[in-house]
């Protein structure tokens, strides 16, 4: 019945060994956020800010973005939030503000290069976000991240509006946890470097595999070497969740890879215990794992890591969950 899906889709995502693994959402607006809930989200493991961005002449003022945060956090509750600091640039630009044209817009000024090249429109956004933070579980989190600089640069921002903030008296949340998306193969060879300046990663599988094959993401003629399956990709997911777990963070895998059926006893496999997707598939990916076991799944991981190809994997892991009982 329908009260039946409702409940098993808001009961938590644990396997047959008994590892919980959180299920979050993606989300880009408020309307969102009330999808995520009724699918059953343990959270919002991606909250995409561009859409308060794009399409108009100005940028969102600081209570325009207040406002709208502090709605996504309350219909949410209890559960967390990671907000994304602004991803734009390149292949989708902003009317106001003004760049160079680029050849390879995909390789050019995204999201954090653009934000710190633009300390106004970041500084904004970030006092908005942490201004929502009171009496909510919000986290922030820079996009495309490549070089450890960069995470210092955003860090001493977020740092300075904080500062301002407590100088004003303007209530804040006391602990705000701050990560990256690991979406640039640098970021997760180095992640290591990173790890003991965040709290967290989340995987961008989305990106990662685009600069991995270099295979541009949506360009079909070049969709056959798009697999967040791929070894090379999945060496590299190893790799983050191993620095992350020496180090003490968490990790999840918010690109579209986390709902990927043949993708999640892999993830799982590898360490992953958070994962973050569109709202609509949070059912049945709770479903899947509820099906699976840790131990089964981590001797997945490991043949899938020897492999030598995202076709070989596929079928690999698709001929195991047939023979699931
Ligand atoms: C990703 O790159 O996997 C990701 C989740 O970010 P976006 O799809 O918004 O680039
Ligand atoms: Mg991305």
């Amino acid at each position: 019945t329908q009260e039946q899906a409702r409940q098993s889709s808001t009961a938590p995502a644990v396997t047959k060994d008994g590892m919980h693994i959180e299920i979050a959402a993606n989300i880009g607006s408020l309307a969102d956020a009330r999808v995520a809930v009724e699918n059953g989200a343990d959270g919002v493991g991606l909250l995409r800010t561009e859409f308060l961005f794009l399409d108009r002449t100005a940028a969102p003022d600081e209570n325009e973005q207040y406002e709208v945060y502090a709605a996504i956090a309350r219909v949410m509750g209890e559960r967390p939030v990671v907000v994304r600091t602004l991803d734009v640039g390149g292949d989708k630009p902003l009317a106001y503000i003004s760049l160079e044209r680029e050849d390879n817009p995909f390789l050019g000024q995204r999201a954090i290069r653009l934000c710190l090249n633009q300390p106004d429109l970041f500084a904004t956004q970030l006092r908005a976000i942490l201004r929502a933070s009171a009496g909510h579980r919000l986290k922030v989190m820079f996009p495309m991240i490549a070089d450890i600089g960069e995470l210092r640069r955003a860090r001493a921002v977020l740092e300075s509006v904080l500062a301002g903030l407590h100088t004003q008296s303007v209530p804040v949340a006391d602990a705000v946890e701050v990560g990256i998306m690991v979406e640039v193969p640098s970021a997760a060879l180095l992640a290591h470097v990173f790890a003991p300046e965040v709290d967290f990663f989340s995987i961008g599988s989305n990106d990662l595999v685009q600069y991995t094959l270099a295979a541009e993401r949506g360009n079909a003629a070049v969709a056959h070497l798009q697999d967040g399956l791929h070894p090379a990709v999945l060496m590299q997911i190893q790799r983050v969740v191993q620095s992350a777990q020496h180090a003490g963070k968490w990790v999840s895998v918010c690109g579209e890879l986390a709902a990927d059926h043949d993708a999640v006893p892999v993830l799982i496999g590898l360490g992953v215990q958070k994962l973050s997707m569109a709202p609509g598939a949070i059912p049945h990916i709770k479903a899947l794992i509820r099906r699976l076991t840790l131990q089964e799944a981590r001797q997945w991981a490991s043949q899938a890591l020897a492999m030598e190809s995202a076709e070989t994997v596929r079928r690999f892991i698709r001929s195991r969950l047939e023979a699931l009982v």
